[in-house]
């Protein structure tokens, strides 16, 4: 083999690998070379090479040279905390690169402000393979300029990138739950490395199937485990059990970077996991089973149980290529019928959640990794099925894992996924079920493509075991306007088909074999219902003033440009809360000034000249921007969120104030700000509100609200309304917070009710606070669309409701029906009653 020069990768100083401050590089733990301080901004390659790893931190790349040498080259040091923030990758994985191409660039800047140190260490990691025999130093110099020169050495075990295998005889294993926040990066790599070189045993890191010797580093971060992994360390000779434990124990100890492992995370990683199905238990005396809204309404129908069939497959396969061609047409078999499915969703203007819906099951099924794993286990002998399933498993698991529960409910897309994958596989159709009109189905759990392959015209309503109310499943029951109800538990699997059910979803409540007196009951109220929507829905656009003279405001929530128009369609009077955030997520950089104005400014004008609230960005909690890396927290409902991530980063909000600037007319509009806890925030967003004004010498004043949603801002309601210019109460983060319940968390979804008197006293002393500077309040979470509670809001003395669109004419019609005098009376009952459900009953016996 002949040497290899390596070309300087960055422009900048070279210095050598001793002066890096780090034992890490300083002590060759991840192996020899040289150090550049970086005077640019991109990261070039040194040669000809294949990329082995990018690390998802997106600091660090390992090439390997077609000498075998393996170069890592870490721009920064702990530069890993960055979650990616300020670093751009031009190149994959498995890529072939040639010397300059380009493959990192970063925003030296931000690095300077934010890393340790910008020092950025070039190695060569299989230094058993290959020396330095030449190597420049001191002296500043441009990319493409000599480096080092390496020359084979004579080869060693124990080198090498992560390849696939599982634990095989003869080995040992210990399993471990992996706490490092940020995985197991360059520097864990390296102390793994180098206790598990202080044996003679072979050691090893065995992580969802793949492989690598503990004794590379380079071979230990290709296996890019993460945060809550469970990986397995195996080893096989002489001193395999000390080996053993000594690097489990070096894992668990989380190396000085440990966190909070979920304890789903805990599971073997290499298992194929499959949905535990839940037990049935028996139906209670009354008949009555309690679960959890996921979309709206009362329904009356019979009984129709979906079972889904089992799906069985073999483990061994018929031949790579046998196995290869089924799962290839398999796949293609499924995408056709997805496309198709997608195509007739555009064909008829479409549903957005269909289409949402269809649009994620085929991003899944073109995800390479997917694929890649299945393919991976054929190569092994396996049958395409048990290599679907397998790999589709270790997705599921993934998920579950993250402790993220918007994650965790996507897993039902993917466990569709994988069944319409196998039924293909088995030359199967995938038959819906015949249906009676007035079915209400029944299943443990109900995949979203199972109710897209139902006609919704004989379908009354659903109720499954399991699930979760935000599941993809549920959306689309609340698009097709099917009343739904999930997590009632093993007995609804225990209910017989034909069986006569009131689906009360409103209520949380499933009523089997129902008495004569309650049957009718539900008939009566169901045409009362259809009754009373009608009748609103013609009065939508009619004025809405109370009976005694006072108006109410009854605006619609928005989160895109169909929601505006839908708002109008309903006769809202405005937009009291245009929920930003669909502008900002799913997507790798934050929308720009020009972009945000645009869509403002279309909503605005489909708005028709009414009241537009535009928020500011509330992301963070349970609402993830890829681009915003906000470190791992142990609660996030509790940490960087709302306007607390606006000051964190405040050249997103002067960009997004600066959009709002533009919209014209800009009276037309106002201002709100999410998640406030103190007078300080709402001073520090005016303050770069007035920044931007003057930059765009904007002389109009623009109203600029507070959100009230945390106890200390409705404590504090007095001291904010004399900066505030308007108050809006959001009782979904409210509510969360007053009562110490998690908003997204099924288990708690019965009891978490805006109604609870502890949230009508915070929303009671918001008005009083709010009136001591003549200030008005309204109420854009979910308690403005709750038709019950229109009454208190309107006692308590709130004047603007902004609610879900299609129950706009409702709160109308409603609102017109009240007086204020009457309303007062009742808000100050149920402010001393005891419960939720007390102030539920006060208000059925509440005329108007
Ligand atoms: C609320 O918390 O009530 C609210 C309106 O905000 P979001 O639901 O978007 O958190
Ligand atoms: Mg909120």
């Amino acid at each position: 083999m002949s040497n290899l020069v390596l070309s300087a990768p960055l422009k900048g100083w070279i210095a050598p690998l001793d002066e890096t401050p780090d034992a890490v590089f300083a002590e060759r733990m991840l192996g020899d070379g040289l150090a550049i301080d970086p005077l640019g901004s991109t990261l070039h390659a040194p040669c000809d090479a294949t990329v082995v790893t990018v690390h998802r931190a997106r600091h660090a790349v390992t090439l390997r040279a077609a000498n075998g040498a393996e170069i890592l080259m870490h721009v920064g040091l702990e530069t890993v905390a960055l979650n990616g923030e300020g670093f751009t990758v031009f190149v994959k994985e498995g890529q072939a690169v040639k010397a300059g191409d380009k493959l990192l660039g970063f925003d030296l800047d931000l690095l300077a402000q934010r890393a340790r140190s910008l020092i950025t260490p070039v190695v060569v990691t299989n230094l058993d393979a290959f020396e330095i025999v030449r190597r420049d130093q001191d002296r500043e110099i441009e990319v493409g300029d000599f480096l080092m020169e390496l020359s084979p050495a004579n080869l060693k075990k124990g080198g090498g990138a992560a390849s696939a295998g599982p634990v095989s005889t003869g080995e040992v294993a210990r399993e471990v739950v992996v706490p490092l926040v940020h995985g197991i990066h360059a520097r864990p790599a390296a102390r793994i490395a180098e206790t598990a070189r202080k044996f003679v045993a072979e050691v090893a890191l065995v992580a969802v199937n793949r492989r690598a010797s503990a004794k590379s580093p380079v071979g230990v971060m290709s296996l890019a485990v993460r945060h809550g992994d469970t990986i397995q360390v195996v080893a096989s000779g002489l001193d395999a059990d000390a080996a053993i434990l000594a690097v489990a124990e070096l894992i668990e100890s989380g190396m000085g970077e440990g966190g909070p492992v979920s304890a789903q995370a805990s599971a073997p990683a290499v298992a194929v996991v499959e949905a535990v199905p839940t037990v049935p238990v028996d139906l209670p005396r009354d008949g009555v089973l309690k679960g959890v809204l996921a979309a709206p309404g009362l329904a009356i129908g019979k009984a129709v149980r979906l079972a889904s069939a089992d799906i069985v497959v073999r483990e061994a396969g018929e031949g790579v290529a046998h196995e290869e061609a089924a799962l290839t047409a398999a796949l293609d078999l499924v995408r056709a019928r997805i496309e198709k499915a997608a195509a007739q969703e555009g064909a008829h203007g479409g549903d957005k959640a269909r289409k949402a819906i269809l649009g994620a099951h085929l991003a899944f099924l073109e995800d390479p990794e997917l694929s890649a794993g299945a393919r991976r286990l054929i190569g092994e002998g396996k049958s395409a099925g048990y290599a679907w399933r397998k790999s589709v498993g270790g997705y599921v698991e993934a998920l579950r894992g993250l402790g993220d529960r918007r994650l965790a409910e996507r897993v039902d897309d993917l466990v569709d996924l994988e069944r319409q994958v196998l039924r293909a596989l088995s030359g199967e159709d995938e038959d819906g079920p015949t249906l009676p009109p007035g079915s209400i189905l029944l299943a443990d759990e109900l995949l979203p493509s199972q109710l897209m392959g139902v006609d919704p015209g004989l379908v009354a309503g659903f109720a499954t075991a399991r699930g979760g109310p935000t599941s993809h499943v549920a959306i689309l029951a609340a698009a097709m306007g099917i009343p739904a109800m999930v997590a009632l538990g093993g007995a609804v699997l225990k209910v017989k088909d034909g069986a006569t059910l009131i689906l009360d979803a409103d209520s949380g409540v499933l009523r089997v074999a129902p008495d004569a007196p309650a049957l009718e009951a539900a008939q009566t109220a169901l045409a009362q219902r259809q009754e009373r929507k009608a009748a609103a829905k013609a009065a939508a656009h009619d004025a809405c003033v109370t009976k005694d003279g006072t108006r109410i405001e009854v605006f619609a929530n928005t989160g895109s440009l169909n929601d505006a128009r839908a708002a109008v369609a309903n006769g809202a009077e405005g937009s009291g809360l245009l929920r930003t955030e669909f502008l900002f997520l799913d997507r790798e950089t934050p929308p720009d000034e020009d972009e945000q104005a645009r869509q403002y400014q279309a909503i605005a004008s489909a708005l028709d000249g009414k009241p537009l609230i535009i928020r500011t960005l509330d992301v963070g909690g349970d609402k993830a921007a890829p681009y915003l890396p906000i470190p791992a927290e142990e609660n996030p409902a509790l940490g960087l969120r709302g306007v607390r991530v606006s000051l964190w980063r405040p050249h997103l909000l002067k960009t997004q104030l600066r959009a709002i600037l533009r919209v014209k007319p800009l009276g037309q509009c106002k201002i709100m700000v999410p998640m406030v806890a103190s007078l300080d925030e709402l001073r520090a967003v005016r303050a770069v509100l007035d920044e931007a004004r003057r930059e765009m010498g904007v002389v109009e004043k623009i109203d600029l609200g507070v959100m009230i949603e945390t106890p200390a801002a409705a404590m504090t309601a007095d001291l904010l309304a004399a900066e505030a210019d308007f108050l809006s109460v959001g009782t979904n983060d409210l509510t969360q917070y007053v009562l110490a319940m998690d908003r997204g968390n099924p288990e708690l979804a019965a009891r978490i009710d805006a109604l609870h008197p502890a949230v009508l006293r915070m929303i009671d002393l918001t008005c009083k606070g709010a009136a001591k500077h003549h200030r008005w309040v309204g109420v854009c979470g979910g308690l403005a669309s709750d038709v019950a509670a229109v009454p208190i809001l309107l006692g308590l003395g709130v004047t603007e409701l902004s609610t879900t669109a299609s129950i706009a004419p409702e709160v109308k019609a409603r609102v017109r029906g009240l007086s204020l005098e009457s309303c007062r009376s009742l808000a100050a009952q149920a402010l001393d009653q005891t419960s939720p459900e007390a102030v539920r009953a006060l208000v059925k016996s509440f005329g108007a």
